[in-house]
């Protein structure tokens, strides 16, 4: 148990969480590339799927006029579900014609999609043929997005998972290291590496690396720092190849900041002095800036509606550090081990509900009248028109939230719909 666990015991650590298994409102994990494809500066993500999951892609990430996108979508179409064609063929064409444009693309993500599940498309299979024939110059891995399999930020994790098996593997002399893992703003690592450097941390890596020649090396004295909670499938293959997961809070907000480095700063032995020495300045300065924002949002109420599996921590930053009361915190799964470091910290009694029955859980947020209502794009709209004020959760993945130097941004982002209804009803 971490220190913060320790001095607030009570928490929802061991609380009955409510399982709902109805019908649901969220984004399949082709959404994912959206953020992931501005990770791997030489990757590709080309979406095996429908014109559907074309146009999802692209309404997602914006029509990018002017810039060489690094996403495509292969499409299936009738004749394809049929069977009357060969999607290996064709599969095969489009890849062709994609590196003799594109030589410089050096990973190929086939992302497998609703319509591929349907036909049974074996992509691991054309990913291992594609990796022959393209080789030594291009590596092609394969993931599902499909919104059968997975939701909004599964996406990633898929993705991550499926690139531990390239991971190389680390030399038993090798001295201890720490691998974070999940896709961070560049300029949070940035912020995070130069805070690990000061701390004396020695070799720290990021999972997904800027480019795909930088892949970190894993084994037994690797320490794994999760910096997304939605990492399930990720973390179980890190921890299969030997690296240990470090228990923490997830980095948001100050608070979660601090016992999230702390954590790790514990784990390679450095002086609790010089963690304060490093990390209190910073806090401090982030409070401050937080400052407005917590005014803003003291004493309202909010509703999480289950979308990124980022409920958990945010309610215990919005709870913590922004005096807001939780009225209820859905998310699409809850991992336990991932998330009891923050589960010991929301405030006792707090409703938890796992997977979601949508209408039951509008019923719930209507009766409660929430101040705010943090959810999809697909329920935001509808509420907005009953009066409800929302954030939408997906922008959360978009924006830089995590470290100490972005903690007053996340509170901006959920006092600033506050704000605006106010300035509406005056
Ligand atoms: Fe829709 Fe499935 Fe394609 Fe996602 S993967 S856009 S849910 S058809």
């Amino acid at each position: 148990m971490n220190a913060l666990a320790q001095a607030f015991p009570a928490g929802c650590g061991t609380a009955p969480v409510l399982r709902e298994r109805g019908q649901r409102e969220v984004f399949c994990g082709l959404t994912g590339i959206v953020w992931l494809h501005r990770k791997i500066s030489d990757a590709f993500f080309l979406v095996v799927g429908s014109r559907t999951c074309a146009h999802l892609i692209q309404s997602a990430a914006g029509v990018m006029i002017f810039a060489e996108p690094r996403f495509a979508t292969a499409i299936i179409d009738e004749r394809d579900l049929a069977g009357l064609a060969d999607m290996h063929e064709e599969l095969d064409r489009v890849v062709a014609e994609l590196m003799r444009r594109r030589p410089d693309i050096k990973l190929l993500f086939l992302v497998g999609s609703c319509p591929s599940e349907v036909i049974k498309l074996d992509l691991a299979r054309a990913a291992q043929t594609l990796s022959r024939k393209f080789a030594p110059g291009l590596r092609v891995l394969n993931y599902s997005g499909s919104g059968i399999e997975t939701t909004f930020t599964q996406g990633e994790d898929a993705c991550l998972a499926a690139l531990v098996p390239e991971l190389p593997q680390a030399s038993a002399d090798a001295p201890p290291s720490l691998l974070i893992a999940g896709a961070l703003a560049d300029i949070v690592e940035d912020q995070l590496r130069r805070i690990f450097g000061e701390l004396g941390v020695g070799e720290v890596s990021f999972l997904p690396p800027r480019g795909s020649g930088e892949l970190p090396a894993v084994g037994p004295k690797t320490r794994l720092l999760l910096a997304q909670p939605f990492l399930a499938a990720t973390a179980k293959a890190l921890e299969e190849r030997g690296a240990r997961r470090l228990p923490a809070p997830f980095p948001l907000g100050a608070e979660g900041t601090a016992a999230w480095i702390a954590e790790a700063a514990q784990a390679f032995g450095v002086d609790p002095a010089r963690v304060a020495a490093v990390t209190a300045p910073r806090r401090k300065r982030a409070q401050e800036a937080m400052e407005p924002f917590r005014r803003a949002l003291a004493g309202k109420s909010v509703f999480f509606f289950p979308d990124s599996q980022l409920e958990p921590p945010l309610a215990r930053f919005l709870s913590r550090e922004c005096g807001m009361r939780l009225i209820e915190v859905g998310t699409p799964f809850l991992h336990r081990q991932h998330l009891q470091p923050e589960l010991d910290l929301l405030p006792e009694g707090t409703l938890i509900s796992e997977g979601q029955d949508v209408d039951r859980q509008l019923d719930r947020c209507r009766a409660e009248k929430p101040d705010l209502v943090v959810c999809g794009l697909g329920l935001a709209n509808p509420l907005e028109a009953e009066g409800m004020t929302t954030k939408w959760s997906i922008e959360l993945l978009f924006s830089p939230i995590q470290g100490f130097e972005q903690a007053a941004d996340l509170a901006a982002l959920f006092a600033r719909p506050i704000d605006r209804r106010l300035r509406l009803r005056i």
